[in-house]
């Protein structure tokens, strides 16, 4: 490991002259003085004194040398329609809309609330937003409206963004009546709503006034330029909301200069992805990846980027594939999660289309289980990166960074820590540094480097208290997440430090047991969870959904299935890890995101109130869980 080890080091030890190299990856207007201002501890600021704007490296920097590439591919499988805009579509795009949101008086600092579902208009909105200096703020477009006037209180926006209707699986889902529900619900509502009306919902009523159309308002600034507001490094580009799998989602505050290094540095260094290639992220405008990796990173680095309506398996579970073929898309981006939906169909989707283009397919938002992993990865013939990090550091935290070095993966690991970030691995209670292979609580050591989150959107006293007091010994962010480190230094995430089971004075992470679980050949997905137990002080009760689901057709085929799982964990993990029960279901709780709800199951479980289930993807998953341990 020595390019890695080596560029590591000096990301450490010669910090503000690492950072300083990377930094010349954008264009700044006016140059910083200072690259880390970290005399307020944790708070940090990055580039201080330069001046840059976060849609002028995103857009207007190409025009020179790359104005008819292709900048945003927009591929819809729910209506059936490509788009396709290059350098010079984009910045025609944005620079209309930020024209549209002055005349409706968003200024330097204003937030703009965007929700909306996955098309071309939503990134124009969150580019013509930064353009002009003000936050945007992009709420998922599947939340319901108490969720969102929520966030709407929060960020207190003058102008809200949304459409007529999204669709998901080909059923039209309207947007509008949940946002007129969530404006009347909030305390701080936005003066104008703008709609961009697909002619999906035909019933959409509107509000004279307050409500404005977009097509209405693109023809009034038809071929409007609005120069770019040159903004000081650390003003606000945005916030957006943790996903909630842990409670109350918390707004995550990002800077501008220090956001724009971090991804323009992790476009070469970790994706290994050249200006001009084909990057395809799967996931949501509305999520931190797609902050980051649909949007700002790709276009900022010169590539294309497909933004993809849909899901992965409709019209067949071939559709990623044949986007790979047909776009020649060298870099992807997605989530255990979707790969685990894929899993469930037939593999010879894998096999079907020329995939020969793509180099990567980095895997990030949960663990990765090493079946899954090897499935994926043989059926494709594609290097896949576990890569880990969270809505609060914006870009990868841990993962292998094949642009430096092809350093040896393994299997379960998302690798070792990215350059930037001094990690400690330390004791729950002691906070002393764990040894090899021991489990302790993933932290960083501040400042964070640039990109990760300045603070909680006007509550500073809540960053300091949620991220950096966890110990005593020491001011350090903490992840939440528990995790081991080998002797080789890669990482192995064992979940969250909150999901941690106690087992007769043992501590396991539910990472471990749903492992040992996932090894058994008929397991699509599992959910481990700690459950209270008089005699033990908790006890693992695991929720798996199977693939092939004659194997539990019956209570006695589920019985036997069972013990075959249960002896499974016994081989890997040892009889500690075992599970009390293993319930069969055909959906686990998640967020919106993609992420197992273990709270709400383990509530359940309890007998408990399932707690704030504004995330969920679909209820009727719980009810599955209430009715196993019924
Ligand atoms: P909240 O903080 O509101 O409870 P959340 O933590 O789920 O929500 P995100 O920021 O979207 O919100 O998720 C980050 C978390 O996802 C990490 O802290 C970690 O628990 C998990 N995670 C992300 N990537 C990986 C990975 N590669 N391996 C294991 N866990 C991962
Ligand atoms: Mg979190």
């Amino acid at each position: 490991m020595g390019a890695y080890q080596d560029f590591y080091e000096q990301s450490l030890s010669h910090r503000d002259a690492f950072w300083t190299r990377e930094a010349a990856r954008i264009d700044w207007v006016k140059p910083f003085r200072q690259v880390c201002d970290f005399s307020n501890p944790p708070f940090a600021k990055w580039f201080v004194g330069g001046e840059t704007n976060l849609c002028y490296n995103a857009v207007d920097r190409h025009l020179a040398t790359r104005a008819e590439q292709n900048a945003l591919t927009w591929i819809s499988s729910e209506v059936e329609l490509t788009r396709a805009f290059t350098y010079r579509d984009l910045f025609n795009e944005v620079n209309r809309f930020a024209a549209i949101l002055k005349s409706l008086g968003v200024g330097k600092g204003d937030r703009v609330l965007i929700y909306m579902p996955m098309i071309p208009e939503a990134v124009f909105a969150m580019l013509a937003t930064v353009r002009i200096g003000a936050i945007h703020s992009v709420v998922f477009g599947g939340f319901a409206a108490a969720s969102l006037a929520a966030r709407i209180d929060d960020a207190e926006p003058k102008v809200l963004i949304t459409a007529d209707a999204g669709s998901r699986g080909g059923k039209i889902i309207p947007l509008k009546p949940l946002t007129d529900e969530s404006i009347a619900l909030a305390k701080h509502p936005p003066k104008h709503v703008v709609i961009v009306n697909r002619g999906l919902d035909r019933d959409m009523k509107t509000l004279p006034g307050r409500d404005m159309d977009y097509l209405a308002l693109c023809r009034r600034h038809e071929g409007e330029i609005v120069p770019c507001e040159w903004v000081e490094s650390s003003h606000p580009s945005y916030i957006l909301y943790t996903s909630g799998t842990t409670g109350k989602p918390k707004g995550v505050q990002r800077d501008t200069g220090g956001y724009a290094v971090a991804l323009a540095a992790s476009m070469p260094n970790i994706f290994d992805t050249k200006p001009g290639e084909t990057y395809f992220c799967t996931s949501d405008i509305g999520w931190v990846v797609g902050h980051s990796y649909i949007i700002y990173a790709p276009l900022i680095n010169g590539s294309t980027t497909i933004m993809y309506d849909g899901l992965p398996i409709r019209p067949d579970a071939g559709i990623w594939w044949k986007i790979v073929q047909d776009y020649k898309v060298s870099t992807m981006f997605s989530s255990p999660t979707a790969i685990r939906v894929l899993k469930k169909q037939d593999p010879a989707w894998l096999k079907k289309f020329d995939v020969s283009s793509l180099r990567y397919l980095f895997l990030a938002g949960e663990p990765l289980d090493q079946p899954t992993s090897d499935w994926i990865e043989k059926g494709l013939g594609v290097k896949v990166i576990d890569n880990y990090w969270q809505t609060e550091s914006g870009w990868p935290i841990l993962s292998a960074q094949p642009g430096i070095e092809a350093t040896p993966r393994k299997l379960g690991s998302p690798s070792f820590a990215s350059y930037g970030y001094k990690m400690k691995l330390k004791h729950e209670e002691t906070g002393k540094p764990v040894g090899a292979n021991e489990k302790g609580v993933l932290c960083i050591e501040a400042p964070l480097p640039p990109g990760c989150m300045s603070t909680i959107w006007r509550d500073d006293a809540r960053f300091v208290k949620t991220y950096f007091s966890s110990f005593k010994d020491e001011q350090v962010y903490t992840t939440f997440d528990w995790a081991t480190r080998d002797s080789d230094g890669y990482y192995f995430i064992m979940g969250r430090t909150d999901d941690v089971i106690n087992v007769a004075g043992h501590r396991l992470g539910t990472r471990e047991i749903e492992e040992a679980i996932q090894a058994h050949a008929n397991i699509a997905e599992v959910a481990v969870v700690g459950v209270a137990d008089a005699l033990k002080g908790q006890v693992p009760m695991a929720f798996a959904v199977v693939k092939d689901a004659s194997k539990v057709a019956t209570p006695e085929l589920q019985a036997a299935h069972e013990k075959e799982i249960m002896a499974t964990v016994d081989k890997e993990l040892g009889a500690i890890g075992r599970p009390a029960r293993v319930h069969f279901v055909t959906l686990l709780p998640k967020t919106r995101s993609g992420k197992l709800l273990r709270r709400s199951i383990q509530a359940l479980c309890e007998k408990r109130d399932p707690g704030d289930l504004t995330t969920i993807e679909d209820p009727a998953a719980l009810e599955q869980v209430r009715a196993a341990v019924a």
